[in-house]
């Protein structure tokens, strides 16, 4: 019970807007929730007990949504809009406390169920039998299952967002933006595409975050229909269109904070984490290490398997197969998700994202030397508050650039714009301004970029 209250930030008093106990209401509206939860608990404890009744599912699933939603509701209905911080540093789940690991630990082990050991979840799944034939004609599976619940987690954590930052429109937007795109394009499309052309496609994930779709098993399918040629051909222009020219119009964020699947669950459920992740200049070492890494990592996978296949597979063999394997295991399960998603409570709500995510690492050297994203700082303004950099889920010590009055031109931001969000001071502005003007070299970005690849970087 407790958890669920911190999990939705302490409760303000509509007076003084500081911590206040929930009230009787908030309690039974957690109640409820944790019923829901336990029922569903349950259901994965012992598959016959709901077996894949029709109530089920809308039971359980309604109880955890009206408690959740009703209790955040209750929490933030008559408060004064704009960030408190109240005490996210003193709480064990909010701060790495003993209820921090505990969930930690409760993240990590549903998703090495997911990934290892899916009969363990067939409880939870058969609940979705019903709705999994009539959304997309075919039987629910674990991958179902674990949609339907990110969907859910998105939509429920999604109205906290919109509650806790209704003061600030680009926070109103951006979320209904990753609620939008997780409940259409990444949950009810792709199940309805099952069910006319049994190909569950994403269209929001692409080559490298999503790395079949760059290898060439991907391209030796027979398209057949007009829907097949979509299917094959979205992820190359996405990557190769697209890509290059929302980012230099608008940065990285178009996609981490507004698109992607990843980015949607760490701003809606991540959110209560944001401010753990490490603002050291080491982290900052160890990122670009990491991030730049994987990306080398899922490009030398991907020629090589191109490669091969050029010449028949007879130059990699079996460890073609290996090498997708070891990719997929390491990077996609273990890295993605069982870290990128668990660690929530650990180190912040963008661990992939931050250190592990191709994707990220593309758009961020795009970013950094090829956009016109940056945001701008009026310095004269800063009253070194802290809550810029406190609240900014990738490590940037934004204060320090705003004391300087200096824009902020890195290739890791993902424009979520919380960090202006809880500016009291309005220092910090998100623009999508003149190309030039942006960072020392920024006449010659190929050059800019060709040195701080050397390690010689100019700002
Ligand atoms: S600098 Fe601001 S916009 Fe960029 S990631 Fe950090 S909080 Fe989000
Ligand atoms: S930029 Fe705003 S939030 Fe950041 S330290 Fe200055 S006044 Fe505080």
């Amino acid at each position: 019970m407790s958890a669920l209250i911190q999990l939705g930030n302490p409760a303000p008093s509509a007076k003084t807007d500081s911590v206040r106990p929930p009230t009787r209401a908030e309690k039974l509206l957690l109640t409820v929730a944790g019923v829901g939860w336990a029922l569903f608990a349950l259901a994965l404890l012992s598959p016959s007990l709901f077996g894949s009744t029709v109530w089920a599912a809308p039971i359980i699933f309604g109880l955890v949504t009206v408690g959740t939603a009703g209790y955040f509701i209750s929490v933030y209905r008559g408060t004064n809009p704009g960030i408190k911080n109240h005490g996210v540093f003193q709480m064990s789940l909010l701060n790495r406390g003993a209820l921090g690991w505990a969930t930690g630990v409760g993240f990590t082990t549903f998703y090495v169920a997911l990934y290892w050991y899916g009969d363990s979840l067939q409880g939870g799944i058969d609940l979705l039998e019903p709705f999994s034939q009539w959304l997309r004609g075919a039987s629910a599976d674990q991958w179902f299952l674990y949609g339907f619940l990110y969907t859910l987690l998105v939509l429920v954590y999604g109205l906290r967002m919109l509650l806790k930052y209704r003061h600030n429109r680009y926070q109103l937007v951006r979320t209904g933006s990753v609620m939008f795109f997780q409940l259409g394009f990444a949950f009810l499309l792709p199940g309805v595409l099952k069910r006319v052309a049994n190909n569950e496609f994403y269209f929001t994930y692409f080559w490298p975050l999503s790395p079949y779709s760059g290898w060439p098993d991907h391209f030796q399918a027979d398209p057949q229909t007009w829907l097949g040629y979509v299917f094959l051909w979205w992820g190359v222009i996405a990557l190769v269109v697209a890509t290059p020219v929302l980012t230099f119009f608008y940065g990285k964020r178009w996609y981490c904070s507004w698109v992607c699947g990843c980015g949607g669950l760490a701003e809606t459920l991540g959110d209560p984490w944001r401010q753990l992740s490490d603002k050291s200049e080491k982290a900052w070492r160890v990122e670009r290490w990491m991030i730049h890494s994987v990306l080398v990592a899922v490009v030398v996978v991907t020629a090589l398997l191109w490669g091969n296949d050029l010449v028949g597979g007879t130059w990699l063999g079996p460890s073609a197969l290996f090498a997708k394997k070891m990719y997929v295991f390491v990077i996609t399960m273990a890295f993605a998700g069982v870290i990128g998603v668990g660690f929530y409570p650990l180190m912040g709500s963008r661990v992939w994202c931050r250190f592990g995510c191709p994707m990220a690492a593309i758009l961020g050297i795009l970013q950094r030397f090829f956009s016109r994203f940056r945001i701008s700082t009026n310095g004269g303004q800063c009253i070194s508050c802290g809550n810029c950099s406190t609240y900014c889920e990738m490590g940037i010590d934004v204060r320090a650039y705003a004391q300087r009055g200096e824009d902020i031109v890195r290739a890791s931001c993902v424009g979520c714009g919380v960090c202006s969000a809880v500016c009291p001071r309005g220092v910090l502005k998100l623009e999508n301004g003149r190309f030039g003007d942006r960072f020392l070299g920024d006449g010659s970005p190929l050059r800019a970029l060709g040195d701080a690849l050397r390690g010689r970087p100019r700002s």
